[in-house]
């Protein structure tokens, strides 16, 4: 377990078997200062790197993130608790993420715009040092989400992983230096979010705030980014629906459905946690749902097999179970012993019940029957959030008109996934702010510059 939250050693556990599996030092105001200072002393060689030359530096990166997949997979899967094969398939992401934005460096240009008297050139500056604030459910995807766009821009980072969840991150540290990136340019810091977060989002010297987490958190890392003026990108929680209409293919789309909830636990700001069925299919969809819940494979996260591992920890645990109220229609099987495990449970609600209004963060799915179109657009957007979200319907035309209609920055049809490396993925309403992933990231760790050159006599 965690030692008491003062301590100077951070303990680190696997949630599959409440195993200690490292112990580190927690680091204070003093190391996070010390990180911000080596960031900015990198800063001017690293913006200074030929943009083919820092393209090259990514793509080493990535190639030896990788080589060390199967490592990386493994350290992620012991830590968060999560399948092997969905570790695997998040460390392939990040090395296609690197990839993906060394190839955007040399793309990243300004433009010639014509005016009178002269010419205006714009330039893509880098911000300098960035903060990066990443959660425990994806650690290391999330974290090269962030690290791909700011390094391609030419800044330098601080990153802090959640105390829950470190070691990949400090892993990913030793490779950038294998890769060539040059020391001072990528900085661990591993500490509390109220400490060490917090400097962060204080310190004069850090011009950017890229964070991932609660929207609680969030709104704390924009009050407090307000008194230096800090850029920042929000990427919080979701509360999303996947709507279900009587015309749909509702064997695929009841098949689909568990992943796109139960799939790490749960523990996924994309969670479909509300699906919306048309009366009309509701009762036959719901027996393919529980029948569908009833095959999802819960246990050993390092077996092959294995589709959904513990949740993160005990307190959450608790948080999670607290959210199951009202009419239980399904509970799966979980294993015996030691370990953090929560089961399956399809819950039938109403759309203003607790459990369809706030973030579950686990594995629970509320089932809410809708009347027509027009109900279940209302019913979509009746929440804060407005970050993810599913149709399923064989009416293209449909289809559109939902799409566009539901308050939500990353959609899909016929589909549950929501996040691509070449696609831009955030929030709208309190998701957040700001875009990951695309080309759009790399507004979000660049300022322009605008600069006017006379050519009269
Ligand atoms: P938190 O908001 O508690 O923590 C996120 C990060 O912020 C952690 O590294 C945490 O540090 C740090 N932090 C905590 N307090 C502060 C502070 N005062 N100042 C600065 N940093 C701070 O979220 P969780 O880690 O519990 O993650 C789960 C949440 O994240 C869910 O609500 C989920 O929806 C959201 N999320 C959103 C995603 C998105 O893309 N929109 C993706 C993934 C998760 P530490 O924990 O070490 O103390």
């Amino acid at each position: 377990m965690r030692l008491c939250w003062n301590s100077p050693v951070l303990t680190i556990i696997n949630p599959a078997t409440e195993e200690q599996i490292a112990r580190l030092e927690r680091a204070g105001i003093d190391e996070t200062d010390a990180a911000i200072a080596a960031a900015k002393g990198a800063f001017p060689a690293w913006r200074a790197v030929a943009p083919a030359d820092r393209a090259r530096l990514l793509r080493r990166l990535a190639n030896l993130v990788e080589e060390h997949g199967e490592e990386l997979a493994r350290i992620e899967s012991r830590n968060v608790g999560k399948p092997i094969t969905g570790a695997r398939g998040e460390v392939a992401m990040v090395a296609s993420v690197f990839h993906f934005y060394a190839g955007a460096v040399e793309t990243h240009r300004g433009a010639t715009i014509p005016v009178a008297g002269g010419e205006a050139l714009t330039f893509h500056e880098p911000l300098g040092v960035v903060g990066l604030i990443v959660p425990w459910n994806f650690p290391l995807n999330i974290a090269s989400w962030k690290l791909g766009p700011a390094l391609a821009c030419g800044n330098t980072v601080v990153l802090k992983p959640a105390e829950l969840t470190p070691l990949s991150a400090l892993r990913l540290a030793e490779l950038v230096l294998e890769a060539g990136i040059p020391e001072g340019v990528v900085n661990v810091v591993v500490g509390q979010g109220s400490v060490v977060g917090q400097r962060l989002v204080e310190h004069p010297d850090v011009a950017k705030i890229g964070f991932t987490g609660s929207t609680e958190v969030g709104r704390q890392v924009m009050a407090g980014a307000a008194a230096t003026a800090k850029r920042v990108t929000l990427e919080l929680g979701g509360k999303s629906a996947n709507v279900v209409f009587a015309d749909a293919d509702l064997e695929r789309a009841a098949a689909a459905a568990p992943y796109a909830v139960f799939d790490n636990a749960g523990q996924d700001c994309c969670a479909r946690s509300r699906i919306l069925v048309e009366r009309s299919a509701y009762d036959r969809f719901l027996d393919l749902l529980v029948a569908a819940t009833g095959r999802v494979r819960v246990g050993d996260p390092e077996e092959d097999a294995t589709e959904m591992g513990p949740l993160i920890s005990a307190a959450h645990r608790e948080t999670v179970a607290s959210f199951v109220e009202g009419e239980v229609r399904f509970e799966g099987e979980t294993p015996d012993g030691a370990g953090f495990w929560f089961p399956c449970t399809i819950v039938e609600a109403r759309n203003d019940d607790r459990i369809a209004r706030e973030e579950v963060f686990g594995p629970v799915v509320a089932v809410i029957p809708f009347d027509d179109e027009a109900d279940a657009i209302r019913l979509a957007n009746e929440t804060p959030y407005g970050l993810s979200g599913s149709i399923w319907t064989r009416d293209g035309a449909r289809a559109l008109r939902v799409a566009r209609a539901v308050e939500s920055g990353a959609l899909s049809v016929n589909s549950n996934s929501s996040v691509r490396v070449t696609t831009p993925f955030g929030g709208f309403k309190q998701s957040g702010f700001g875009r990951e992933l695309g080309l759009e990231a790399l507004s979000g760790y660049s300022d322009v510059k605008s600069v006017y050159i006379s050519t009269e006599g």
